[in-house]
Parts: C-alpha cells; structure tokens; sequence
C-alpha cells in the first residue's frame, strides 16, 4: 500500500495540493476524481516522484510505499518508478521502438534478466493484446489502434514488474469499445497490483473502482469506499461533483 501524510505539492510560487493523508490500499483499485485543476496529476505525479521533474515543482509531507520512505536517503527516482509505474492519458509508446521492443525497454534499462521474449508474450496477454499482435512483434506501434497502443503502454508498464500501476486517464483519448477493454484490463490486473486511476467518467470510477479519492482545489475533500462516496458522501461539494451538479 501507499501511506500519504501531509503531501503538500508547489510548482514555484503555486500551491497546488494542501496537505493530502491517505493510504491507497493493496491490490485494489483507488479512483482520484475531481475538477480540471484539482491536482489529480500532481498527486499521482508525487507518488512516482515524476513531480520534481517538473523545474521550481517540490512538494513537502511523505510518502510511504510499503512502510517504505520514497524520499528516503535509499531510495533512487528510477528504481522506484520501476515500483510505481504510470500510464498516461495519451498512448506514448516509442514510435521508432517495435512492439516487442517498446514491452522490452523497461527490462533492458533496468538490466532486468530473464527470458525476454518469454516476458514480452506474458505482458501481452496480460494487457489482452497478445492475439492481436502476436504475427506482428517487430511492427512499429504507430500502426496499431489508440486502444492497442494504450495496452500496450499498460504491457510495457507491467514488464518491469511494478508493485503499483498509476493510470491518468488512461481511457479518455479512446473509443467506447477501446475503454471497455482498458476498464476490463484494471479488473483483472487488480489481483496482482495496486492502482491508482485518474478519472472523469463518474461511470467509469463507479465500475471500476474500489476506494474513491475526491479532490478539489489543491484540497482531498475526502475519501471513502466507491460506493459510500457515490450514494451517501459525506460533503455536500462531495455530493455536488458526483451527482454532475459542477
Ligand atoms: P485535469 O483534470 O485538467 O488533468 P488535474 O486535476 O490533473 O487537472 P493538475 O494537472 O494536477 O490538475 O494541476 C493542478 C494545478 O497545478 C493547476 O492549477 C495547474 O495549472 C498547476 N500545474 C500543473 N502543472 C504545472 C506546471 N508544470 N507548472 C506550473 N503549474 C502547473
Ligand atoms: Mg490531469
């Protein structure tokens, strides 16, 4: 799981989250909703540390990832973003990578052994799109679909084997048809990981989620069980976003 205390998140001058404690629980799926704005991709960002990449961005308060301090003295930024892996809201696999090779970067990088067309086949097949690409590995992932560049992006994640996957509106570039397949994916993959979706589809949070996070100006309004959140929230601004009042 992800212990956050006190995570207070800056770009420069601008304070953009104020003070976020929560814990996002293993192996099930937390949906952070909210206004365009709000923070979410900050948040999310701070997990991975991504956050401070960003030049003047710095945050304060910590974070735990399995009791672990992600800060901590021992704790490099890219063995942990192999831990805490993201998809994104625009499919960006490497355009001059093949298939196979954009699933096996994240191994080649990290120096990671093993068999690596054994690994590429089971990241495929967990991200449902081994059939369909199977007779095509050395294409370029430019002629696939924006749904199959997304699972594979989710298939290139999942290579390195993350603990926590953290997913910014991995669905919202895509067709009905695609985002079934994307919602479907995080089902199954809650088994075996931990994840965090940024998401505006209420639908979607709702189907897919265990655990809601509602954000709102830089502030985590709160968080419950999906369910108490979408048919009994506590906090009338809560009740107002989920019900499409704003
Ligand atoms: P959306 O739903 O539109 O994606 P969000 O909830 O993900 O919004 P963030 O992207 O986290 O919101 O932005 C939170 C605040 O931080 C906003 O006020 C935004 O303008 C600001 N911000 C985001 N990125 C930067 C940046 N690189 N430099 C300065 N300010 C930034
Ligand atoms: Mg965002």
């Amino acid at each position: 799981k992800i212990a956050v205390e006190g995570l207070q998140a800056y770009f420069r001058s601008s304070h953009v989250l104020h003070s976020v404690t929560t814990t996002i629980p293993a192996l099930s799926v937390t949906a952070i909703i909210g206004p365009s704005g709000c923070g979410k991709s900050t948040f999310l960002r701070c997990l991975n540390r991504m956050h401070e990449l960003t030049p003047g961005a710095r945050i304060e308060g910590t974070i735990r990832l399995d009791g672990q301090d992600v800060h901590g003295r021992d704790v490099d930024p890219v063995s942990l973003r192999r831990r805490v892996g993201m998809v994104f809201q625009r499919p960006n696999p490497f355009p001059t990578m093949s298939i196979f090779d954009n699933v096996a970067s994240g191994l080649r990088l990290n120096g990671m052994g093993g068999d690596h067309e054994v690994i590429v086949e089971r990241c495929l097949r967990q991200a449902a799109l081994w059939d369909e690409v199977k007779d095509r590995l050395k294409a370029s992932p430019l002629s696939l679909s924006g749904g199959q560049q997304q699972r594979l992006c989710i298939a290139r994640a999942l290579a390195v084997e993350p603990e926590v996957l953290l997913m910014d509106e991995p669905a919202s570039a895509l067709d009905p048809i695609a985002t079934a397949k994307i919602e479907d994916l995080i089902h199954e993959l809650k088994a075996s990981y931990t994840i965090a979706i940024v998401t505006h589809n209420m639908q979607q949070a709702a189907r897919v989620s265990d655990q809601t996070a509602f954000f709102y100006m830089g502030d985590l309004i709160e968080v419950g069980p999906t369910e108490q959140i979408f048919t009994n929230p506590r906090e009338q601004r809560t009740e107002d976003y989920v019900t499409g009042k704003f």
